[in-house]
């Protein structure tokens, strides 16, 4: 079947994160069942009690552990879409761009795996190949966690399926979130003695904040742009009216850490800052609540993924400052890159799209991707 018409059937099927994906798995088991592949599907329920399914089809028996050369991962899951936009599940082309919800992001990259192992001779293969269907990417990569978790397969390679213009790129900085929340105590603004300000307290922690954000930025990576960890307060809500004393204020960091700076190095600095603050006012009430701690990755330059990919397409890996599916893919023993058609800049938007040359050059570079890893009967040293 043409990369372009998988796609097309691809968009068709609404898989918005919030609705279950289970129609779109359906369709890609009987795609990779139709080749002959193995197909092992692991649903759970999300947070709403909506049926997700993740799903691994791959060139083994039903039986075997599942332990492949190579494996291309892409996520079934989009964000949404305004209702006013009519192409959203109807691929529509012009002037050699498909445009429809998850062309770019990351339907095209799905429709072009399939294509490349479709056209792959899978009786030849000498090692095996596995295509990884992943749920709830959009919302947190919810369903490659619960893969990492339970670790049903393990991959030494593996493709990672985003909007990257074909150019590979092999390291990414992770994501991290917290709340953090001070407590004071409530009083008449007109005798601070009264009370104690909770606002006061957020004010000297956020400085000291801004600091340990200064100071990160002499662990430098230049592969990066900005080339360090990035702090932000992006939200901060506290007190109740102009003449009381604030009694609660809470704001939210976030945090990109440098691959090689773990997650949790960012909480060390500001869990040793907050106690700092109590040794000098024993009243500091703040607690910090761990949101998200997703790790930076990153696969060496030397990796014969990253040198094929380069080869391949002609460009020299990259990084990317979004957050993707490799990090899974890492603990699932991958040296992971994040590889794919279209441009990250027009995903998530309407009126998104995928250059139909890109789509079908993304399908040759995974079918010489194949056959570089999975080809030849035996294992080369890397
Ligand atoms: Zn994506």
């Amino acid at each position: 079947m043409p990369v372009e018409q998988t796609l097309a059937e691809l968009v068709s099927i609404n898989s918005v994160s919030n609705n279950s994906n289970a129609e779109v798995i359906k369709y890609l088991a009987a795609r990779c069942e139709a080749m002959g592949l193995s197909v092992k599907l692991f649903p759970y329920e999300d947070e709403q009690s909506v049926e997700k399914i993740n799903m691994v089809a791959w060139t083994g028996n039903d039986s075997d552990k599942i332990d492949v050369e190579l494996a291309l991962v892409g996520h079934t899951d989009t964000v949404p879409f305004d209702a006013a936009w009519a192409e959203a599940l109807r691929l529509t082309e012009r002037e050699g761009r498909l445009y429809g919800r998850g062309a770019c992001d990351t339907k095209g990259f799905i429709a072009a795996a399939l294509a490349a192992v479709e056209g792959a001779d899978l009786r030849g293969l000498g090692r095996p190949l596995a295509l990884v269907f992943t749920a709830d990417e959009e919302v947190g990569c919810l369903g490659a966690k619960r893969l990492a978790q339970a670790r049903p397969l393990s991959a030494r390679y593996s493709v990672v399926g985003e909007p990257t213009s074909l150019r590979p790129m092999r390291a990414g900085k992770g994501y991290c979130l917290a709340e953090i929340v001070l407590r004071g105590r409530e009083g008449h603004s007109a005798y601070p003695a009264l009370g104690a300000s909770a606002i006061f307290r957020a004010a000297r922690l956020v400085t000291r904040i801004e600091r340990i954000g200064e100071e990160l930025q002499a662990d430098a990576r230049p592969d990066f742009e900005p080339p360090y960890t990035t702090l932000n307060v992006g939200l901060l809500r506290g007190g109740t009216a102009k003449n009381i004393i604030a009694g609660e204020c809470r704001f939210t960091l976030e945090w990109r850490p440098v691959p090689g700076q773990e997650a949790s190095h960012v909480v060390e600095l500001v869990r040793a800052a907050i106690e700092d603050e109590q040794a000098r006012d024993r009243d500091f009430d703040c607690s910090l609540n761990v949101i998200r701690l997703d790790e930076a990755m990153e696969t060496p330059a030397e990796s014969r993924l990253v040198r094929l990919l380069e080869e391949t397409t002609g460009s020299t890996a990259g990084t990317i400052a979004f957050g993707t599916e490799a990090p899974q893919m890492t603990e699932l023993g991958a040296e992971a890159v994040v590889f794919g058609p279209g441009d990250i800049r027009v995903a998530h938007r309407t009126g998104e799209f995928v250059p139909v040359e890109e789509l079908r050059e993304c399908a040759r570079v995974l079918s010489r991707a194949i056959e570089h890893f999975c080809l030849q009967a035996e294992r080369t040293t890397p």
